[in-house]
């Protein structure tokens, strides 16, 4: 007998982006809460579920994407990522 260790389903490294990572309020790379966070330059990294995944320009986004600058595109306005948040968020 052996273990089933190897197969299918085990994933090892990055941990599963959060929930605001996954709405674009938080860097995909370094976690920083976009909420929180004074004015920093957030460039689009990626994509998930049709939305974008972002990451502070420089270094997070080289490491997400490969490109500082990240992806040609805009991201969307803060509080429109904010709003949407909330409304995907089925908890009561
Ligand atoms: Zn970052």
């Amino acid at each position: 007998m052996y273990s089933q260790d190897s197969i299918a389903g085990r994933r090892r490294g990055r941990p599963e982006p959060t929930p605001e990572t996954l709405s674009g309020l938080a860097c995909l790379i370094c976690g920083t809460d976009y909420r929180n966070a004074p004015d920093p330059e957030v460039v689009v990294v990626s994509h998930r579920d049709g939305k974008q995944l972002l990451a502070c320009q420089g270094t997070c986004a080289r490491m997400a994407s490969g490109s500082v600058n990240g992806l040609d595109e805009t991201p969307l306005p803060l509080a429109e990522r904010v709003r949407r948040h909330g409304d995907g968020a089925d908890g009561s």
